[in-house]
């Protein structure tokens, strides 16, 4: 029998690799990791935990208005500094990177400190050494993308923004996915001038058309300057900041672009094009249902596998994945639907199961409940934000398949009904729930008028 250094050789500490290696561990396996950044990967030090950070601070803004209704006055009218976010965010960041170490070591895997490549179906490379291994895990994630165009080399990306050295008065984002709507929001609530510039027609292309619509509304309610149908043709650096040319024609200075236009694949370098490991059209790595690409030895889960990226996705795969490799029995294939999930623009978006359309598609008559209402708090406030609540239902089964809303704490109010889609539960079961009030959520138990079939 060949003997190899590692059962399991993860290449990447970011959600899934950490979870993987651990878990495996944990079964006793001999497992190493090997990390050439950070950490906690992309979710800790660049995703995630900052940008829900930052999105506190941001909130704060109104948080500050709202108060003067309720009969707080503030001595002198507030001030941000970004310095002290930034720093605090750091600090905040080294602590959690602590954290990961630990989890590691206590777990007894191995962490090398270095970029790994695979050199062949057992072996990586990492520091100019060669390390065996009877399975390679490769979760790498992903890396940001910018698109062609003069002047791209000016922008930033999302794993810059975080540590400018300055805060931008004046902001632009290019881009229509989560990532850009939620700094549009984030960058504006922290007092910038705020731009948003898309070529499609919408952002948030996938969501529910009602929610995009909705939250197109309220972002402009709150002052960002949304540009649909446009691109950026080039940037300029002039004296006073950054001359950005759209494709319309019009030019809007501001002083940092963040550039949200996608993340790719982040396989450069590692050597699997070499052993001939097949990629989907999207430049992602092809995995069957345990988790292996082409070349079996060689395993790969989290962003690089595509699908939906998202942290508790990657550590959903790497239990399914340690599951089937080092468990007892092979477990039930992963289910990717109903897949909860939130957007931190403001306000969030908390989002479960089928959109509208979707649901269109795949049943023949659906119910759609849908209230848009202003939430208590603000009849006070004096601010215009209101809030969607929307129940998707299949009309033949009476079950709920679809749970959207944008308001408040969105995100949190939604992972609670995910148990609800997730479980199958129908509309009646939902009216048979005594509602908790006054909240805003008791909206998703009391919605008895269809809205539209
Ligand atoms: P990663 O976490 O990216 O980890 C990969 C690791 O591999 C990195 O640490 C990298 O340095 C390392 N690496 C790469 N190549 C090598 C190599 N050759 N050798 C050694 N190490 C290597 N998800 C959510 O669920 N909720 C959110 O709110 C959310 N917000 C996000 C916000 C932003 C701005 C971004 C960019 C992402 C966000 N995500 C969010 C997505 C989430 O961060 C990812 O889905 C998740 O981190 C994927 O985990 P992973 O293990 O696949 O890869």
């Amino acid at each position: 029998m060949t003997s190899y250094d590692y059962d399991l050789f993860v290449i990447g500490a970011g959600s899934g690799g950490v979870r993987a290696a651990r878990t495996a561990a944990a079964t006793g396996a001999k497992v190493a990791v090997a990390e050439d950044r950070y950490l906690g990967g992309t979710c800790v030090n660049v995703g995630c935990v900052p940008k829900k950070l930052y999105s506190y601070a941001a909130h704060f803004h109104e948080a500050f208005e709202d108060s003067a209704g309720f009969g707080w006055s503030l001595s002198e009218p507030p001030r941000f500094d970004w310095a002290t976010l930034r720093d605090n965010k750091i600090e905040e960041i080294k602590r959690l990177n602590g954290i990961y170490g630990r989890l590691l070591d206590g777990a007894g895997v191995d962490l090398i400190n270095g970029r790994a490549k695979v050199v062949d179906a057992h072996a990586v490379e990492v520091n100019g050494k060669r390390l065996t291994a009877e399975k390679i895990l490769v979760a790498v994630g992903g890396w940001p993308w910018v698109p062609e165009f003069e002047g791209n080399e000016l922008t930033v990306n999302s794993n810059q923004v975080f540590d400018l050295d300055a805060f931008p008065q004046r902001f632009l984002v290019l881009g229509g996915g989560y990532i850009a709507v939620e700094f549009a929001s984030i960058l504006n609530g922290l007092g910038a001038d705020t731009h948003l510039v898309y070529r499609g027609p919408l952002f948030l292309r996938g969501f529910d058309e009602e929610v995009r619509n909705f939250t197109r509304d309220e972002m402009a309610k709150k002052g960002v300057n949304l540009h649909f149908e446009v691109n950026i043709e080039k940037i300029r650096q002039v004296e006073t900041g950054l001359e950005v040319t759209l494709t319309d024609g019009k030019t809007l200075e501001v002083d940092a672009v963040l550039a949200a236009t996608g993340r790719r694949p982040h396989l450069e370098g590692l050597g699997l094009e070499a052993l001939g490991v097949e990629t989907l059209d999207s430049g992602a790595l092809k995995v069957n249902e345990r988790f292996e690409t082409s070349v079996p030895s060689i395993l790969a889960l989290g962003d690089v596998i595509g699908g939906a990226e998202l942290t508790p996705v990657a550590l959903a795969e790497a239990m399914q994945l340690v599951a089937h490799h080092y468990g007892d029995e092979a477990p039930k294939p992963m289910e990717y639907e109903n897949i909860a999930t939130a957007v931190f623009c403001h306000p969030n978006i908390g989002t479960v199961g089928l959109s509208e359309e979707e649901a269109r598609e795949r049943y023949s008559s659906v119910r759609i409940y849908s209230a848009d209402f202003r939430p208590m708090k603000h009849t006070l406030s004096g601010s215009d934000e209101r809030c969607l609540m929307k129940l998707v239902v299949d009309d033949a089964s009476d079950r709920v398949v679809g749970v959207h809303m944008v308001g408040e704490e969105a995100g949190e109010i939604v992972q609670g009904l995910a148990i609800a889609v997730k479980a199958g539960l129908t509309k009646a079961d939902f009216d048979a729930t005594v509602g908790i009030h006054p909240t805003a959520a008791e909206e998703f138990v009391t919605m008895r008028s269809v809205t539209r079939h």
